[in-house]
Parts: structure tokens; sequence; C-alpha cells
């Protein structure tokens, strides 16, 4: 496995790959890695000749409140399990290498970033957008591979992806969970003992949620009642919406999803689902 940590570097990577004619898997990631991540690589292993993995906490994608300092990073440890699941290279750019320069023009998802966490994290997809789009660009994977986990961003990395003819297919990896439930996050680390006990209530939560809306219920208020009794954390949002459009009222593929805020950690999780189908 090699590392790069800077563009010029990279570019002798990619122009050698490409020579070769090997197809590259992109998994792009903010590091401190867990198997949600290593899904990812497997996904990209199995589709494509070489997998590359960008680890970069992009302060872009931080609103001037949020964990960006104290995002977890551990970079050893992310090298040996990248390098352990096949990684072929790790691109690992510092702030300074990846924006080099202030920029003017600016990226926005519009009405898609209206809703769940866009509502709450206002920038944060601009800045998603800003970085993936450097990544395809520097990378030029044939495919690139996103979680579930991170539905919404999801379905705006496809929305760019489709209606600006980027070259590239977004794969779509499912949630990796704790066995109790939890969706694997790095953000994880920062749940207290206490925490940490409640936190498979979220995924119980939504699963009652889809439940009762595939019965023709409205799902939300259920919810609210317990994660509000059963957890210590504040809600920050539940939303019943379409998928991948994000538009109020589904009536077929749809996604629930919340956001609940811990004393320090903000965790996220959903489920796709077609309210049709039991
Ligand atoms: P992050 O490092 O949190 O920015 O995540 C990098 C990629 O890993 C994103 O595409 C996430 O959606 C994905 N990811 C994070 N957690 C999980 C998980 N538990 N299961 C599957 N994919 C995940």
């Amino acid at each position: 496995m090699q590392v790069v940590n800077t563009v010029l570097d990279l570019k002798e990577w990619i122009r050698s790959t490409k020579q070769s004619g090997q197809s590259i898997g992109l998994v792009p990631t903010m590091g401190f890695l867990h198997e949600g991540h290593l899904a990812l690589v497997e996904a990209a292993k199995a589709e494509t000749d070489v997998v590359a993995m960008s680890i970069f906490v992009n302060p872009a994608q931080f609103g001037p409140n949020e964990d960006f300092d104290r995002y977890p990073r551990d970079f050893e440890r992310d090298s040996m399990l990248a390098e352990k699941a096949g990684v072929d290279l790790i691109f690992a750019p510092s702030v300074e290498e990846m924006y080099p320069n202030e920029t003017q023009i600016t990226m926005g998802a519009g009405s898609l970033a209206n809703v769940l966490c866009g509502k709450s994290r206002p920038g944060h997809f601009d800045g998603v957008l800003k970085v993936v789009t450097k990544l395809f660009h520097l990378l030029q994977p044939d495919a690139a591979y996103f979680g579930q986990k991170d539905a919404q961003q999801m379905a705006i990395i496809e929305s760019l992806v489709r209606d600006f003819n980027f070259p590239l297919q977004i794969r779509r990896v499912e949630t990796v969970r704790e066995q109790d439930g939890l969706a694997k996050s790095s953000r994880n680390v920062y749940l207290s003992e206490a925490e940490r006990i409640e936190a498979p209530k979220l995924y119980e939560a939504l699963q009652r949620g889809v439940k009762d809306a595939r019965e023709g219920q409205d799902p939300i208020l259920e919810m609210i009642r317990l994660i509000e009794s059963e957890t210590s954390g504040t809600l920050d949002y539940i939303e019943l919406l379409s998928y991948p459009d994000l538009q109020q009222e589904p009536n077929a593929q749809a996604i629930l999803a919340l956001a609940v805020q811990f004393q320090k950690a903000r965790l996220i999780d959903n489920i796709i689902f077609n309210l049709k189908e039991n």
C-alpha cells in the first residue's frame, strides 16, 4: 500500500495506474476507520482493480461551532486497517494541500439540503460537494463508494454525478451496525458509557417507525416519545421523506431518518425502505 500526501505524488500514481489500464475504486473518508468504512473498501475491491482511500477531515463541511478540532484522528491505526483490508493507495492531504487558495466559486445542493442534516447544519453539504468534486477530479475513479448511513450525502452526490455528467459510478453500501443495532460511526467514541447503552434505541425507534409508516400511520410522534423517554439525548430531527429526491409525503421509496445530539456526539441514522412492501 502506498501513502501519498501531495497532489503531485497522487497525480503520478493516477497516471501510472491509468496507463496500466486498471480501474480505480475510490473510498472517501474522514478517517478513524471502522467496519463501516471497511465495508466500502470490500465493495470497491469486488468491482475495481485498485482501491484508493482518501483520509481527510474536511474543514469545509464543519460549521463554526461543530467538532472539526476534536474530530477523532489516528492515522497510524487507519493505515494499518486500510492495508489489512487491501487498500492500494491512501491519499491523506493536509488542509493546505487540499485548499491552497481561497476560491470564490461555491456549490450548493439547493432544496436537497433544506431538510434533514442540511437544515440543522447550514453549509455542510456545500462543503461536502466541494471536497467530493475535488476528490473526483484528482483521483479520477471509475466508481466511488458511499455509505447509506449518510443517506442525504449519498443522494446529493448521486445528483451531482448524474446532473453534471461526472464520468464515474456511485455505489451505495448498506449501513454496518454494532451487534445491538447502533450504526458504526467514528463519533461513537465520544458517547459516555450511559449514552452508549441508550444509543441502540435510535435504530429501534427507526424500525418501529418503518413498521408504523408501512401500516399507514404517522410514525413520528411515537418515535419522539421513544427517543425522549429512553435516551438522554436531545432530538434534532425525525423526518419521513421520499428517497432519493427528499420530498415530503413519500408514496413508495422512502427514508425515515433522525439525528440525536448526545453530550459530545451527534448521532444520525436512517432506514431507506419501500412504503408499499412489508
Ligand atoms: P466518514 O469518514 O464518516 O465521512 O464516512 C466515510 C464514508 O463511510 C461515507 O460514505 C459514510 O457514509 C461511510 N460510512 C460511515 N459509517 C458507515 C457505516 N456504519 N456503514 C456503512 N458506511 C458507513
